[in-house]
């Protein structure tokens, strides 16, 4: 069968579990409808596992364990290469079905996920043998350590950047030697079942790379809970982030998470204010502002705010949404999550907040007019302390605040639970460094936003997760140092 787009859109195909190389019905027998968030239509139907299906994925990594660590990082490299220039060869079709599967646009697609996963497989294979390992001598003895794989990692994705996070965390966990099994977010698992299908055709090592489908709770949480899993790596929400520290302590489980956030941009009075404005606007709405790194509070210094307000109302007012085939902003993920957006709308009037931008829903003609979109909408007028402004909401809409000086905005910045990303826009390259380094985050752009280098540690503090990855730091997230002392006397 040749697993073309199309085949994936036309409504009847069912995207089963792949497990030791081969695809499986899940245990149930159950399936999910799967929708293009854009339209409401049908694509497909996904695999809904169970603690069965997971218990086979697991048993099939298990088993592959030993021969794949065996391999070494030079041969495991050179199939990362096969894996990245077996997407690059199928890179249209992945971006279609990343644009359908989520809603977002497909230049976004074209743009940035589908290249990015292409690149994630193949940076991961020139930093493992890039990667330096410590000696430590003694006047009898020399230690050397090495970085040991951890046998067996559960991968688990939110829906925002499927293929691009996926890629991000098995490049790494699948060079250092360990054996994976990807459990993408139930509303957006196109992309992994169509690399799984890569990874068949390109004779990938069987029972290494196993994906299971289905809903967190079901699929998810028995990866988790296992104890034959030894390393978990998480990314989404806080609330599940908690659930899954819950479950990975008590066995002593290794464990990355990457969760929420609620990030600002910091605009001061000497900024340069029209390539400010152009990226705050990217910061706030790209991805229709589903990105855990888009800066969803905007602190501007009194002196421009009113200039700097309507520039950014004019820039906004250019967005086009709809179809996303053709415009700069899709559709939300769904409409379930176009009520949660809406819910904080409502809630920003109640607080006091007035709509300067948007609040609304596009008019649009069939067959988007059933989609989940909503218009890029900004509110000023609210406390920096009111739940709009302090609570995730992981949509097109942003708050917009006033304040005087440095510390004033630091105080304001830093109050909330959340500490991933920021920004800060100032020609005063003293003074953004200064804010930089006292913002509660764990990275912070100065005069720009989301420019990634993927060799930079990656992650966030407080409420937005415990641990690193990226570069190096991945590397050390999938293994353990181990140390070997030979004495020589
Ligand atoms: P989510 O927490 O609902 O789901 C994430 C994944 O976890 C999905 O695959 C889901 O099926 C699975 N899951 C749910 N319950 C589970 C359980 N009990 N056990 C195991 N797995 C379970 O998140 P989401 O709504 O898919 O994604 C949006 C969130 O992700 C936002 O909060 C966003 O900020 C965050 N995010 C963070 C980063 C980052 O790098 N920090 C990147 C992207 C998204």
């Amino acid at each position: 069968m040749s697993y073309t787009s199309e085949l994936y859109l036309k409504g009847d195909l069912k995207l089963d579990n792949f497990i030791g190389g081969a695809f499986q019905p899940p245990a149930s027998n159950a399936y999910l409808p799967n929708e293009d968030p854009s339209t409401s239509i049908v694509l497909n139907h996904l695999a809904l596992s169970s603690e069965q299906d997971a218990e086979s994925a697991i048993s099939s990594a298990c088993d592959a364990f030993e021969q794949w660590k065996a391999l070494g990082y030079l041969k495991r490299a050179e199939w990362l290469v096969k894996v990245a220039d077996a997407i690059e060869k199928e890179r249209d079709h992945f971006a279609i079905l990343e644009s359908a599967d989520t809603g977002k646009p497909l230049w976004l697609c074209q743009k940035v996920d589908i290249p990015r996963a292409v690149a994630n497989f193949r940076f991961f294979a020139g930093a493992v043998r890039h990667q330096e390992s410590k000696s430590h001598l003694m006047d009898d003895a020399v230690n050397y350590t090495q970085r040991m794989p951890l046998g067996v990692a559960a991968l688990i994705t939110p829906w925002n950047l499927p293929l691009y996070l996926l890629s991000w965390k098995m490049a790494p966990a699948l060079v250092m030697g360990n054996c994976v099994i990807a459990k993408p977010s139930e509303m957006t698992s196109m992309t992994a079942h169509r690399l799984a299908v890569l990874l068949q055709e390109i004779e990938f090592p069987k029972g290494v790379a196993n994906f299971i489908f289905g809903l967190g709770k079901d699929a998810g949480q028995p990866l988790v809970a296992s104890p034959r899993v030894r390393m978990v790596s998480f990314t989404g929400g806080t609330f599940t982030g908690k659930k899954v520290a819950e479950l990975c302590a008590p066995l002593f489980k290794k464990v990355s998470l990457e969760l929420g956030g609620k990030n600002a941009s910091i605009v001061f009075d000497d900024c340069y204010i029209d390539e400010t404005v152009e990226g705050v606007v990217q910061s706030a709405f790209l991805n229709q502002g589903q990105i855990c790194l888009c800066g969803s509070r905007i602190f501007v210094q009194n002196g421009i705010y009113e200039s700097f307000k309507l520039k950014l109302v004019e820039r906004v007012s250019k967005i086009t949404v709809g179809n996303p085939k053709e415009c700069w902003m899709g559709s939300l993920i769904s409409k379930a999550h176009r009520e949660k957006v809406m819910g904080y709308a409502k809630l920003a009037l109640e607080e006091g907040g007035t709509f300067i931008t948007g609040g609304d829903i596009p008019d649009l003609e069939a067959p988007f007019s059933n989609g989940a979109f909503f218009s890029p909408s900004i509110v000023e007028g609210l406390s920096s302390t009111s739940r709009c402004a302090t609570e995730e909401i992981f949509g097109p809409l942003v708050t917009l605040h006033r304040f005087t000086t440095e510390d004033e905005v630091l105080g304001y910045h830093n109050q909330v639970e959340y500490g991933l990303a920021g920004s800060v826009w100032s020609s005063d390259v003293k003074r953004a460094h200064r804010v930089a380094q006292n913002m509660e985050t764990g990275m912070v752009w100065v005069n720009c936003w989301l420019h990634r280098d993927l060799r930079v540690p990656f992650g966030g503090i407080k409420a937005s997760g415990i641990g690193r990855e990226g570069g190096e730091d991945s590397l050390r997230a999938y293994s353990e140092s181990k140390n070997i002392c030979i004495f020589m006397n």
